[in-house]
């Protein structure tokens, strides 16, 4: 069996459970041994049947017999006495009428269960059985729980798991022995065993010791890999002109930020260095970015170099060209502005081509298509990518090949990512925070409300409207499937504009819709034709509508709390208050991130808080499905991620060769593309 099989070549796996694996995210019998399990419960003390006590328990027992009966239509259930040479007691399993047939009388059984009072009498119920002569795998020892999906549970996982054991015994070395040595690692074989099938709780703390040590060994090396290549690259050296920055500043309808100023600065120092630029910076929605971004864009214009502006939506680059065309317009240079985005007409197209292929187009704003795009940008001297998307090595050394250079990058995010995790994940970055936001906003009133307050929340939303507000009505995705989500959206829409708020005037807006509607409604929106607009999380990134002040967010629990925080974040731009209503899907209780949603308008806090409720996985996983994700390490492990990142170091000063560890090589190669935000 190879690692790279599909799970059905494992021993008891049909097609039945590779398709629910699959809903697991497992394929393969690699997936299958990252399958890592969400806790575990003890079971590895055997009992003497005399000595019993209620709650979980595991006994070594002999069956003297069982007999199965339905009690009532529905309802079947097998008892058993079983006996150790200390006493005997009775075990039950309801609606499992196989049980009868498969117990052999007479051998020996783990039995591992719940010991309690049952219809008056004390048994274990629906426990768990082995053979004492078999490797137990859910019995007699310390369990794995996974996240399970329906009708197949953590004991059928474990099961499965114990057939590919000898293929994980045989895991090769991943980590150099000298680290394996000084770090008092144990082995990856042996890592991957004691995670699946502990055998104390101290093995648990060493496989997950090594397997977070590994996770965060690879990540860091990745990071500083990517960071090195990047100080041998030659950049274009851009002169700070301080006449150009104070009257750009001096035209503004505001003063900068403090923060602002601060990080405009850096961004200017950066950029006049022999090795490019690579900062991220992180500021909260409506921290004021772009100003920043078109700020680093004058300079490298001053320089007749161009900077790409690329925003994740049509919709949003739309929105930035006209932004910096505002902001360049005192200065007489927003005839050097240009958008290029699919939705426009061919000859528009043209024209911005050839703009930026004779260099008289400076600002180029499009999506992250421009990358893709066949255009000529030999004169390319910023990136700028808000909203955090990377890209990885290979397009930056197409970049280069057309540029003759490594042109700066700028990326922008919303996305408050704590400190720890940045220094984890984005090792190879400068990075910025924008701490201050612009004064004079008043924070947005946040409010959970479950669905039996709708009609009076629609009364007072209604009187916000009659007085010139907007609202934003923003539907889960209930689905992966297109069609789905636009169905519920259409719901929400229908039931709005055709009996709520029959009066008013409501937009919609979704994934299905063709690009040139969406700018239609957009536009609609953003010039008062609409009082609502219905949508999914399209509206998501970067849109400002300074009048919309409300924001109603369906199956609110559905979210992230990042993304709920960015959501928020779309109104309370302009003078009026913003409210955020949370509206949940039932009356249940809403849970901790939406009570902390509704207190804190701080997003560093609400992330530290993200960080602490599901882990680093969720915080990443609003920024890229997921693609890197640390599953065993803590980020609140300080040790570990301090010596971690020490080995990273110490490889590279050392010199070693990378190929000469073929997995790592493979992990670290993987990795260094999607850490690579530049
Ligand atoms: P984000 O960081 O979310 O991208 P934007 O750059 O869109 O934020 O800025 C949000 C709003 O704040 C814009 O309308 C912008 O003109 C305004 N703004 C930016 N900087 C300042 C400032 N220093 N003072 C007042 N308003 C500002
Ligand atoms: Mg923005």
């Amino acid at each position: 069996m190879a690692l790279s099989d599909a799970i059905t070549t494992i021993r008891g796996v049909g097609d039945e459970q590779a398709r629910k694996f699959k809903i697991l995210g497992i394929e393969t019998v690699a997936d299958l041994i990252d399958y890592y399990p969400r806790r575990y419960e003890d079971f590895s003390v055997v009992t003497d049947i005399a000595k019993l006590r209620p709650g979980p328990v595991t006994i070594a027992a002999v069956v003297k017999q069982a007999k199965g009966h339905y009690v009532r239509r529905g309802m079947h259930i097998t008892e058993a006495v079983v006996s150790d040479k200390t006493g005997s007691t009775r075990i039950t399993w309801f609606n499992q009428p196989y049980r009868e047939k498969s117990l052999k009388p007479g051998a020996e059984y783990f039995i591992s269960g719940q010991y309690g009072l049952n219809y008056r009498r004390m048994s274990i119920t629906n426990p768990s059985i082995e053979l004492v002569q078999d490797f137990p795998a859910n019995t007699a020892r310390i369990l794995a729980v996974y996240r399970e999906t329906k009708g197949f549970n953590s004991a059928s996982i474990r099961k499965i798991i114990r057939e590919v054991l000898p293929e994980v015994r045989a895991l090769p070395e991943t980590l150099p022995k000298w680290i394996i040595e000084d770090q008092k690692l144990i082995s990856r074989a042996e890592a991957l065993e004691g995670i699946h099938f502990p055998k104390t709780t101290q093995q648990i703390e060493e496989a997950r010791r090594r397997l977070g040590f590994e996770e965060v060994f690879a990540l860091s090396l990745a990071s500083l890999l990517n960071k090195d290549e990047l100080n041998t690259e030659k950049s274009l050296k851009i002169p700070f002109k301080q006449d150009l920055a104070r009257e750009f500043v001096a035209n503004l309808p505001f003063d900068l930020t403090d923060s602002q100023r601060e990080v405009v600065w850096r961004i200017y120092q950066d950029m006049e260095r022999v090795h490019p630029m690579n900062r991220l910076v992180e500021g909260d929605v409506g921290s004021g970015k772009t100003v920043v971004a078109a700020m680093a864009a004058l300079m490298v214009g001053q320089k007749k170099y161009q900077s790409a502006f690329m925003a994740p939506t049509e919709l949003l680059a739309r929105q930035h060209a006209s932004t910096i065309h505002d902001l360049m317009d005192p200065l007489g240079l927003s005839n050097q502005v240009d958008l290029l985005v699919g939705s426009m007409s061919e000859a528009q197209k043209t024209l911005a081509r050839a703009h930026i292929k004779d260099g008289s187009a400076r600002f180029i704003v499009g999506t992250h298509a421009l990358i893709g795009e066949k255009v000529d940008m030999h004169k390319l001297g910023l990136i700028i990518i808000d909203e955090q998307h990377r890209f990885g090595v290979d397009q930056r050394k197409i970049l280069m090949s057309k540029a003759g250079h490594m042109p700066h990058v700028l990326s922008l995010t919303a996305t408050p990512i704590p400190r720890s995790l940045a220094l984890t994940l984005y090792g190879e970055l400068d990075i910025s925070i924008l701490r201050d936001k612009p004064p004079g906003r008043s924070p947005i009133i946040t409010k959970i409300v479950s669905p039996n307050s709708r009609a009076s929340l629609y009364q007072k939303i209604d009187k916000e409207i009659a007085e010139g507000r907007q609202m934003f009505v923003v539907c889960p995705l209930i689905s992966d499937s297109v069609i789905v989500e636009a169905n519920s959206v259409e719901k929400v829409y229908e039931q709005m504009s055709k009996i709520d708020f029959k009066h008013r005037h409501v937009g919609l807006l979704h994934g299905k819709i063709k690009s040139t509607d969406k700018n239609k409604v957009m536009e609609d929106f953003i010039n008062k034709k609409l009082d609502i607009l219905v949508s999914t999380t399209v509206i998501e990134v970067g849109v400002d509508v300074p009048n919309a002040s409300i924001m109603l967010i369906e199956g609110a629990e559905r979210f992230g709390l990042a993304q709920l925080h960015q959501l928020r974040g779309r109104v309370g731009r302009g003078k009026e208050q913003g409210y955020c209503y949370l509206m949940m899907s039932d009356s249940s209780s809403p849970g901790p991130r939406l009570r902390a949603l509704e207190s804190s308008n701080d997003g560093f806090k609400l992330a530290e808080l993200d960080l602490e409720l599901r882990g680093p996985g969720a915080i990443y996983g609003t920024l890229q499905h997921g693609e890197i994700d640390l599953r065993v390490a803590k980020l609140s492990d300080s040790k570990l991620i301090a010596s971690a990142r020490g080995s990273a170091q110490e490889f590279i000063d050392k010199k070693e060769n990378l190929r000469h560890y073929r997995e790592l090589f493979e992990y670290v190669t993987k990795l260094r593309a999607v850490t690579n935000l530049n």
